[in-house]
């Protein structure tokens, strides 16, 4: 039986970050995650998954020293960020008039997660256990048991839920959430676009709900279009054409000429955990809270 002081079920970029920052500390973590991420190669498409991060998640992620690994893999700058419902009343934010080189950056959330694993063999004091899922659980407030896909168990005096949306720790742990559908979904769509590389994002809201432009490395950029299921399953439903067509007609025009590259779509509904933590385990990330995108952007 495999003994730790802490075992961080999911290494997604939450569970990585403090699975590293646990082992920064000293502490004997285990990491275990289901699936191991693709690695990077610069010929492959950018992920549809990308997040707007900021100053503070850079800075967290240069302590953990991650950054330098995920900038040489690919990250694009956005110097200014605009945001407006009538055109004429935009709310503008620049990195130059707050003496700043740049506002945030928009990187794929699997470069992330492969910046912090790419750092864990620095530590004797983690170890990943990747390929194989948690199964079960029986949690108790010194050391709990932990049996994976594979039949391997482990014991670990602390459980760290970092499991994602439908998080196993949580329900072990029997946390309850108060949750409800935002009856919207969100369609990300990676396009080509006719103008070079972009320094700003933006977001406007209609009355269907946010459109929002992500620039992304040279002439490609990150649509977001919140609307209804059922608006959205239309959308899905289109030739790369008609979307196109869709897209020039319902987004603002400063968009120009785009190229339909690929998209998905994800249902937004707002969870959160009842407790962050009990029975010997805490739980983080999107396992004690989902909220809309929009408002994630950090
Ligand atoms: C469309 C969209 C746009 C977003 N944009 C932004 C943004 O701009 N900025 C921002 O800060 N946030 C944004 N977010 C939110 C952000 O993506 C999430 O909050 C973040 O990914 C949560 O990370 P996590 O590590 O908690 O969970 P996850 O990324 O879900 O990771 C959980 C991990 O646990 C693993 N796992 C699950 N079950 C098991 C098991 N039983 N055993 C072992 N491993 C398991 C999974 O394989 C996975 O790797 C956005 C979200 C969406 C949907």
């Amino acid at each position: 039986m495999e003994q730790f002081e802490i075992a961080v079920v999911g290494g997604g970029m939450v569970g990585a970050a403090l699975a590293l920052g646990l082992a920064k500390q000293g502490r004997s973590v285990a990491v275990i995650e289901k699936f191991t991420p693709k690695t990077f190669d610069s010929s492959q498409p950018m992920d549809l998954r990308v997040s707007a991060i900021s100053h503070r998640s850079v800075d967290l992620l240069e302590s953990l020293d991650a950054w330098q690994e995920i900038q040489a893999m690919r990250v694009c700058p956005y110097a200014r960020l605009e945001t407006w419902e009538a055109d004429t009343c935009r709310i503008r934010f620049n990195a130059k008039e707050l003496a700043l080189p740049q506002l945030g950056y928009i990187v794929e959330n699997r470069l992330i997660q492969l910046g912090l694993w790419a750092q864990f063999e620095r530590f004797d004091n983690l170890k990943v256990i990747e390929g194989d899922g948690v199964e079960s659980l029986e949690l108790s407030p010194n050391n709990s048991t932990i049996t994976l896909e594979s039949g391997r168990v482990l014991n670990s005096g602390l459980v760290v839920g970092a499991d994602g949306a439908n998080s196993r720790v949580r329900s072990a742990a029997g946390i309850g959430i108060t949750a409800w559908d935002y009856r919207q979904e969100c369609m990300l769509i990676n396009v080509e676009t006719e103008l070079p590389q972009q320094d700003i994002t933006w977001q406007w809201f209609t009355t269907s709900g946010p459109r929002s432009f992500l620039p992304l490395c040279g002439n490609q950029g990150s649509l977001v279009w919140y609307d209804s299921p059922k608006r959205i399953r239309q959308l899905k439903a289109m030739t790369p054409a008609q979307l196109e067509q869709e897209i020039i007609t319902h987004f603002p025009k400063e968009l120009g000429s785009i190229k339909v590259l690929q998209h998905g779509s994800f249902p937004l509904t707002r969870r959160h955990a009842q407790h962050y933590h009990k029975q010997g385990c805490v739980i983080v990330g999107d396992a004690a809270h989902t909220i809309n995108p929009l408002a994630g952007r950090e």
